[in-house]
C-alpha cells in the first residue's frame, strides 16, 4: 500500500476527473485508491483483495474512465457484478466520476429487465457496460454486446459470484472477450476457486491487499449499530442524548462536503457542532480544535485527514458515522478517544452490505465489538425528562421566585386554574423549542429495526442487504410452478441466475428444477413471503415472465411421478431427449459434486460448456462466431 500518497492529483488523473471528485468532496485516495489507480492506469493486470466500503469502486473507475475513448461509443470496460443492485451502483458511480466528460455513456444490464429496452439501449452503444453475468452472457450470445474494443474487463466481488453460483458463467464469459485485454478481477476474499480464476485468465496481475493493522485498544469501549443510510442522524442524536460519561465527540464522515452538511444538521438541533475538514484553512482548523478543547464546541464532524494527529483529552466519543476504508484508518479513527489514560468510547454505524467490514475490524483489532442498543424513543424522552425534572431542581433551590409566584398566583386567580394545570402549561411552554418527546414517524422505531438485528449474529455483506427476503427458510422446500420451459428456450441456468439475481435467494436454496415443453418446475423454499413471490412472478426468463406460483397437491404428486434420470449437476446437464412433457435431468445442489472424471482429468480444468480459447494461438475472439456448446 502506497501511504505516501494524500491526493488524487498525484495519481495523475486527469483534471475532469479531478474536478468531479472535488465536486463530489472526496479529499484524499481511499489506500486501495491509492494502491490500485497507478497499476490499473498502466495497463496492467490486477488482484484486489478489497471489502465493500473500501472505495474499491472509484479505485477502478477512475483510472479507467482516463484510459476512455470517448469518441467511440462501444463498450471499452465491461464490469460483471453478482446483482442487479450493485450493477446499478457501479453505474451510477462511473456516471458521477465522468460528470465532466462529454458525451459519456455508461449502460447497466441486468436479467429481469427488458430485453427489448435492453437491446436498444446497446445498440446505441456505450462506453462502460455493467452487468450481471447471465444477461452479459446472454448478449454476448446474441451479438449484441458488442466486444471488438473491448479493453478492460473487471470482476466486481469475485467471491460473491461464486457464492451465488455464477462462476461458470463468469469463466464463459472469460472466454468469450478478446483475449488482449486488461482485466481486473476484486474479491473480499480469495477461496481458491477464486485464486484458480485469477491464475487462469489474469495476466502477471499486480496483486493489491489492504493490509489490515492488527493492534488491541483496550481503553476503548467498541460497539457497533447496523443502521440503514437514512436514519443515521436520528441514531446519532439519540447515541448522543442517552450516552453517559459524554463530554466531547468527534464524528468520522468521508467526504468535506458531508462534514460541513452534518455539522449543520447537528447546530440546527442544539448541538454545539463544528465541520473539520481539509478545505478550511490550517488557522480556522487551529480554531475549531482550540473550541473542542476549551469546550466551546462539543461535536466535530471531520474527515480522516484532517483529524489526523488530533489530541484532545475531552474527547470521549468517537462515532464512525461512515465506516472507515480500512482497519488503519479505524484503528487510528478511536485512537482519537481513550487519551491520557482515560477510558474512551468507539460506535460504528455499519449499514447492513457493509457488515463484512466489521468482523474485518474485529479481527484486526482482536477484540469484539459489542452491538449497541438504540435508545427507544422512550428511553430519550426519560432522559430528557430527568434532565429537564433536574433544571427545575436547581432553580427551585437557587433563583429568587418571588416575582414568579406572583404571576403565578395571578394565573391561577383570573383563569381559576389549578396549580398543576398551570404548572404542566409552563413545562409545555419550557420544552417547545426542544421537545421532551421525540416526534412519532411513521413505520416502526428505528430502535426497534436495529434490536432485530442485534439479536441476530451479524451476516455478511450482501447476505445482509437480501436479509428480509431470507428470513425464511427453516429448511423445507416446496415445487412451483413457472411459465417458461424448453420450448421458449430456457435452461436450468437461467432460471437460476434469474431467482437467484432478482429475488435475492441465494442458489443453494434453490432445488432441483424440471423443464418442460412450455413451463418448469422448481423447488424453492415453502414459506416464501408473498412479497418475494411478487418479486418472483413479474422476474422474465427469456423474456417470459415466470408468473411463479406454488404447485397444488395433484400438480405436484404428477410432477414428482415423472421418470426420472439419475441425478447430474445442475448445471452442464445435458438435454433430455424432447418431445413427450417429459422433464429433463434433475439437477443436484451446486454443492453436489459432478459424476464422472475429476475436474482436472476433463478437458479445460473441468469447465463443462465451452472450448478453451486462451491456448490457442492468442488470437482475439469474435463474439458469436463460436456457440457454446452448453444447454442454452
Ligand atoms: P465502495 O467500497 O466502492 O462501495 O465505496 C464505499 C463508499 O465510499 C461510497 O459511498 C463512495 O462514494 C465512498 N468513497 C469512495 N472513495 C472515496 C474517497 N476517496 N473519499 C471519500 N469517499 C469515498
Amino acid at each position: 500500500m502506497n501511504t505516501t500518497i494524500e491526493s488524487f492529483a498525484q495519481l495523475e488523473l486527469s483534471p475532469p476527473i479531478l474536478e468531479a471528485l472535488a465536486g463530489i468532496g472526496y479529499e484524499t485516495p481511499s489506500p486501495i485508491q491509492a494502491a490500485c489507480i497507478p497499476h490499473l492506469r498502466a495497463g496492467h493486470d490486477l488482484l484486489g483483495e478489497a471489502q465493500t466500503g473500501t472505495g474499491k469502486t472509484a479505485a477502478f473507475a477512475l483510472p479507467l474512465l482516463d484510459r476512455l475513448d470517448l469518441s467511440a461509443r462501444k463498450p471499452q470496460v465491461l464490469v460483471l457484478t453478482p446483482t442487479r443492485e450493485l450493477a446499478i451502483q457501479v453505474a451510477e458511480a462511473f456516471q458521477r466520476y465522468a460528470k465532466n466528460l462529454p458525451g459519456f455513456h455508461v449502460l447497466p444490464i441486468y436479467g429481469g429487465q427488458s430485453m427489448v429496452v435492453q437491446l436498444r439501449q446497446l445498440s446505441r452503444g456505450a462506453h462502460v457496460v455493467v452487468g450481471t453475468p447471465g444477461r452479459v452472457m446472454d448478449h454476448i450470445e446474441r451479438e449484441s454486446l458488442d466486444l471488438d474494443s473491448l479493453k478492460t474487463l473487471v470482476l466486481d466481488e469475485a467471491d460473491e459470484m461464486l457464492r451465488m453460483g455464477f462462476i461458470d458463467d463468469v469463466e464463459w464469459i472469460l472466454e468469450h472477450v478478446p483475449i488482449e485485454r486488461q482485466t481486473a478481477l476484486f474479491s473480499a476474499t480469495m477461496p481458491d476457486a477464486i485464486r484458480r480464476v485469477a491464475h487462469r485468465y489474469l495476466r502477471d496481475p499486480r496483486e493489491v491487499k489492504i493490509k489490515a493493522a492488527t493492534t488491541t485498544v483496550t481503553t476503548i469501549r467498541q460497539r457497533f449499530c447496523q443502521i440503514a443510510v437514512a436514519h443515521k442522524l436520528d441514531a446519532l442524536t439519540r447515541i448522543l442524548e442517552v450516552e453517559e460519561e459524554f463530554d466531547a465527540a468527534i464524528v468520522f464522515v468521508r467526504t468535506k462536503t458531508a462534514t460541513v452538511e452534518l455539522a449543520e444538521k447537528l447546530e440546527a438541533r442544539g448541538y454545539a457542532a463544528a465541520a473539520l475538514n481539509g478545505d478550511m484553512t490550517q488557522q480556522l482548523r487551529e480554531r475549531v480544535i482550540e473550541q473542542l478543547k476549551g469546550g466551546g464546541l462539543d461535536i466535530v464532524v471531520a474527515t480522516d485527514v484532517a483529524a489526523r494527529g488530533l489530541d484532545v483529552p475531552r474527547i470521549s466519543h468517537v462515532i464512525n458515522y461512515d465506516i472507515p476504508y480500512d482497519t488503519e484508518a479505524y484503528v487510528h479513527r478511536i485512537g482519537r478517544t481513550g487519551r491520557a489514560g482515560r477510558t474512551g468510547t468507539a460506535i460504528l454505524f455499519v449499514a447492513p452490505r457493509e457488515m463484512r467490514m466489521l468482523k474485518v475490524i474485529e479481527r484486526a483489532t482482536r477484540q469484539p465489538i459489542e452491538p449497541l442498543q438504540l435508545p427507544s424513543r422512550e428511553a430519550v424522552a426519560d432522559k430528557r425528562v430527568a434532565a429537564f425534572r433536574h433544571q427545575v431542581a436547581t432553580v427551585l433551590e437557587s433563583e429568587d421566585l418571588d416575582f414568579f409566584h406572583d404571576v403565578v398566583a395571578g394565573m391561577e386567580d383570573s383563569h381559576n386554574a389549578d396549580i398543576h394545570d398551570i404548572a404542566a402549561a409552563l413545562a409545555f411552554l419550557a420544552q417547545r423549542e426542544r421537545p421532551l418527546q421525540l416526534p412519532q414517524s411513521a413505520g416502526p422505531d428505528i430502535a426497534t429495526q436495529t434490536a432485530a438485528r442485534a439479536e441476530r449474529p451479524p451476516r455478511e455483506n450482501r447476505e445482509a442487504i437480501l436479509e428480509r427476503r431470507r428470513d425464511f427458510s427453516d429448511g423445507r422446500l416446496q415445487r412451483y410452478r413457472i411459465e417458461v420451459g424448453r420450448n421458449q428456450q430456457a435452461t436450468p441456468k437461467d432460471i437460476v441466475g434469474a431467482i437467484a439475481n432478482e429475488a435475492g435467494i441465494e442458489s443453494r436454496f434453490i432445488g432441483q428444477i424440471n423443464l418442460y415443453e412450455d413451463y418448469s418446475t422448481v423447488e424453492l423454499p415453502a414459506d416464501l413471503p408473498h412479497d418475494v413471490i411478487d418479486i418472483l412472478r413479474r422476474v422474465r426468463v427469456r423474456q417470459h415472465q415466470l408468473n411463479i406460483r406454488p404447485l397444488d397437491r395433484d400438480e405436484a404428486q404428477r410432477d414428482a411421478a415423472r421418470p426420472r434420470p439419475g441425478a447430474g449437476p445442475r448445471f452442464g446437464a445435458k438435454p433430455a431427449p424432447r418431445g413427450e412433457d417429459a422433464p429433463r435431468k434433475p439437477y443436484a445442489k451446486p454443492w453436489d459434486k459432478p459424476a464422472g472424471k475429476p475436474a482436472s482429468d476433463r478437458p479445460h480444468g473441468g469447465k463443462p460448456f465451452h472450448t478453451d480459447r486462451r491456448d490457442t494461438q492468442g488470437t482475439a475472439f469474435k463474439p458469436g462466431k463460436k456457440k457454446p456448446q452448453r444447454d442454452r
